[in-house]
Parts: structure tokens; C-alpha cells; sequence
């Protein structure tokens, strides 16, 4: 199972045509890969049924957790189809189309109905990552005349964004919704969902989920200007963020970026949420076999932030080396990790914050864990979680402690795949705590991070009951096969 070094921060990569075949998936996730991301704006469901089948077989093969990750379109807009690609000069007048597929008389189609009662004259329209800027001169019905400020050349269903104006659309849209249900048909492991505005957008998610009679996990990404006004109550309403930097930056500028990831990271890691780095972090590695220095600065810069994850996405998806890309992540988070580190717990990142939660018994027992395990040397914690949220816990604090989450829930195994540091462990459902500490006890030697005698911390609640955590331990592992208490 642990053929190298695990990283502790982990790695998504989004599956597409340069990547989606059995051989060069078990090779990713050999690499280093924890999730594959499969992007519901390109592609078709056939397609990534058969994904899905074989990221099912190599993860059952590799004995390995590995997340999958669907991405929803949520309320993307973008340009309707084009018969041919159109050039658009700075300083040109053009008109606009809202809520069309093709355009008609030389219009420019933008998929979205509501554009022109979204927009004022004087906003601006970003079209293909932001290379061509569009200020609104005038409207008229559906119409919208246009001065191009930035120009560049476009082709069908390229990316739209409205960075001054309020898009009205919902949450979800139709295809969201036929696509959600696809995703729960499937079990999927997690959710993304784009262009979040507020907690709102979130709670219809789970409304839609609820009716699905589905609980997997949400990933609310972070793109819109909104979105960073309601942090806070999105990130409460969310199972995990995701700093989604290509849409941010045309949102908000590019410069503003960096800075709004590291408060993005930090508020996560208080509120012990998972948070995920994406969007052109070895963006040149689509050509190229070796990243820019800035590329690798970036990607160690996330990992020292405290990103739970980094995401590969078009390096992956339609990138020349999509193997090689996964190695050089991988190997940059092991370089970063092994220096970020301080023996001084006292100064690991999650522990400024403690007291930000007040009432949580679960992190306050996380934090003794974590605090028991420095001074009595033990070798690593082990948490006993039926859903994956203590292990979500321990993980907020970031500390340089080997730890291992087991549960008898394979949903469980596959989504803690994502968690910062934990080295996810499956067990068959347990009839008694000795025979849950016998299970437990067989992957920690199987781990091989801890010898019999050695020390460890468990963390543990009522046997068999969710969300119950209030207990610790130290034990020695030779005593875990034995013993029946405490807890668990
Ligand atoms: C992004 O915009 O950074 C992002 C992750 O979303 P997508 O890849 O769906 O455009």
C-alpha cells in the first residue's frame, strides 16, 4: 500500500481525453493522486460511466482511497455556438446576444437568458478567461451594443463572466440537475459546485441531494465576488471549499488572488473545512515535460498556506504529460512538507486559532490528542470515525504526526482521501470493541509506521455511533489487539 512517501497534502487531477485510459489512471494514482475530477461542462455521462468503472477497479486493485469528484456547471454562462471562430478588435463595436445558442444576423450568442436584465449599461463582459473585455454601451430587448476594450480571438461555448454585475440565474440549472442526479445514480464521492454566491446556493444543493436521498459530501468553489462577501456563511453551510483561481481572477482581477487564497485557507482551517488550491498550478506542463520555477513557487506556496488539496486540471485533462505532471506535484508537495515542519507544536498553523469554536467537543478532543501525542512521543493518532469527521478535525490542526482514520464505511474510506495528512484505513463492521481494536490494529502493521511497543493515541467515541467523539487513549500496540476499553 505504501509503495512511497505519502504526501500529506493531496492531489486532484481531472480526468479528459489525454488522460481517461486504465493505464495512465493506475499510473496517476501511483504517482500520488487521491481524487479524480470529472468536469460536467465537457464530455458526455457515457463516457464517464466508463471512467468511473475504471477508477472503481484500480482503486479496488491498488487498495487505495481514492476520491471521485464531480464538478457541476452551476451558473456558468457561456458564448453560444459559432460557425466560425471571430476575431474581436479593440476599440470595434459589436452587438450582443443574451439567451441565444447561435446568434443571429453577426450577434455575438451568450447562452444566458436573463443577460440583459442581469446587466447595466457601463458593466463589463469577460469572455475566454478574461482575453477579450466588453464595456455595454447600450441595451435593447435581448441586445446589448458592446465596445470591445480587450480583444482576442473566440470560439463556440467559451467561458463568459459578468465581474460587475448580479447574475440572478439559480444555483442549479436544469442540466445541474439532471447531472446531479446522474452523479448520486453513480455514488460519487464528492460534489463541486460552481459559482457559489452565498450559503443559499449551497442549502439548494443539499436540498437537491436530500431528495435524492443522497448525503455526499459538497465542494462549494470559490469564483465569484460574491462569494467572498458571504465566506463565512458558506463555509459554514459547506462540506469543503474550493479556491477556484481561473474564474476568481477574471472575476476579481488577478492580482487580488493570492491574498484572497491565503484568507480563503485560513478561514477553512479554522472552521476545520476541507479547502482545495486549483487552476494552473503546472499550468505549462501541458506542453512542456518541466514546470516554470513560478509554477512550482505556487504549488509550494498552497501547500505551506495549508490547502488541504492542489488540483491538476487542464494539465491532466488535455496536458502532453499527464503522468509527469502528477510526479512533479507530488514530489514538490514531499520537498515543501518536509520543511515546513518545527518541532515546536506550539507553532503548527491550526493551533493559533484554537478557541475559535468554542463548545466543539470533538475538536477540543482532537487538540488533546494532538497535545498528548507530542509529550508523551507517542508514534501516531488513530482515530476511530464512522463518517470522517473527527479525522477532519485532527487534520485542522496540521501537526507533523503520522495519523491514520479507520472506518468500516467504504463511502467514508474513499472521501477522507481528500482530508489533509490522514492516511485513511477500511475495516469490516466490528461486533465488539476488541474486535474493532484487533481490525484497527491490523492496519497500523500494515502501515508499517508503528511497531508493537510503540505508543499511540486513539481517539475514539461511543462504539458504532457518528459524530460521538470525547475520548483519548494511550496505548501501546501490542495492547490495542488485547484490550476492550476504553471507548471506541
Ligand atoms: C476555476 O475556475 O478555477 C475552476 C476550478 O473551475 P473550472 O475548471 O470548472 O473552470
Amino acid at each position: 500500500m505504501l509503495e512511497k512517501k505519502l504526501a500529506r497534502t493531496k492531489i486532484i487531477a481531472t480526468l479528459g481525453p489525454s488522460s481517461a485510459r486504465p493505464e495512465l489512471i493506475r499510473r496517476m494514482v501511483k504517482a500520488g493522486v487521491d481524487a479524480f475530477r470529472l468536469n460536467m461542462s465537457h464530455g458526455n455521462n457515457v463516457a464517464r460511466e466508463t471512467w468511473i468503472g475504471w477508477i472503481r477497479e484500480i482503486r479496488a486493485e491498488l487498495e487505495r482511497p481514492i476520491s471521485i469528484l464531480v464538478d457541476l456547471r452551476g451558473p456558468r454562462i457561456r458564448l453560444g455556438e459559432l460557425k466560425q471562430h471571430r476575431t474581436l478588435r479593440l476599440g470595434e463595436k459589436i452587438w450582443v446576444r443574451g439567451g441565444s445558442k447561435e446568434g443571429k444576423n453577426g450577434d455575438l450568442p451568450i447562452d444566458y437568458r436573463g443577460l440583459s436584465k442581469d446587466v447595466s449599461v457601463g458593466d463589463r463582459i469577460r469572455i475566454r478567461d478574461g482575453r477579450a473585455e466588453l464595456k455595454i454601451v447600450e441595451i435593447k430587448g435581448s441586445r446589448l451594443l458592446c465596445k470591445v476594450r480587450r480583444g482576442t480571438q473566440l470560439a463556440s461555448f467559451q467561458g463568459v463572466n459578468l465581474p460587475d454585475s448580479e447574475v440572478s440565474a439559480p444555483a442549479l440549472s436544469a442540466k445541474d440537475r439532471k447531472d446531479l442526479a446522474w452523479a448520486v445514480k453513480q455514488e460519487v464521492d464528492w460534489i463541486a459546485l460552481s459559482f457559489v454566491r452565498s450559503a443559499k446556493d449551497v442549502a439548494s444543493l443539499q436540498r437537491a441531494l436530500h431528495k435524492l436521498k443522497s448525503d455526499i459530501p459538497i465542494i462549494a468553489k470559490i469564483e465569484h465576488p460574491n462569494a467572498i462577501e458571504n465566506l463565512k456563511e458558506i463555509i459554514a453551510e459547506t462540506d469543503a471549499i474550493m479556491v477556484a483561481r481561473g474564474d476568481l481572477a477574471v472575476e476579481v482581477g488577478h492580482a487580488k488572488v493570492p491574498l484572497l487564497q491565503r484568507r480563503i485557507i485560513r478561514q477553512c482551517l479554522g472552521a476545520a473545512t476541507p479547502v482545495i488550491v486549483a487552476t494552473q498550478m503546472l499550468e505549462s506542463m501541458i506542453e512542456a515535460e518541466q514546470p516554470t520555477r513560478a509554477e512550482v513557487s505556487d504549488v509550494a506556496n498552497a501547500v505551506s498556506q495549508s490547502a488541504d488539496a492542489v488540483m491538476l486540471s487542464g494539465e491532466t485533462a488535455m496536458g502532453n504529460y499527464p503522468v509527469q505532471a502528477c510526479r512533479v506535484m507530488h514530489d514538490i508537495l514531499i520537498a515543501t512538507e518536509e520543511e515546513m515542519f518545527t518541532s515546536d507544536w506550539r507553532q503548527y498553523p491550526g493551533i493559533e486559532r484554537i478557541g475559535d469554536r468554542p463548545g466543539s467537543v470533538g475538536m477540543a478532543v482532537a487538540h488533546a490528542a494532538i497535545m498528548a501525542a507530542h509529550l508523551s512521543l507517542a508514534k501516531l493518532v488513530l482515530v476511530f470515525t464512522e463518517s470522517g469527521r473527527t479525522s477532519r478535525l485532527v487534520a485542522s490542526f496540521r501537526a507533523d504526526l503520522p495519523f491514520i482514520g479507520i472506518t468500516s464505511r467504504e463511502k467514508a474510506f474513499h472521501r477522507m482521501s481528500l482530508i489533509w495528512g490522514v492516511l485513511p484505513g477500511l475495516i469490516p463492521l466490528a461486533d465488539s470493541v476488541a474486535d474493532l481494536h484487533r481490525l484497527a490494529a491490523t492496519v497500523l502493521v500494515k502501515s508499517k509506521w508503528i511497531r508493537d511497543q510503540d505508543l499511540l493515541v486513539a481517539l475514539a467515541g461511543t462504539f458504532s455511533v457518528a459524530g460521538g467523539t470525547n475520548t483519548i487513549s494511550l496505548i501501546q500496540l501490542q495492547d490495542l489487539r488485547q484490550t476492550s476499553a476504553p471507548g471506541a
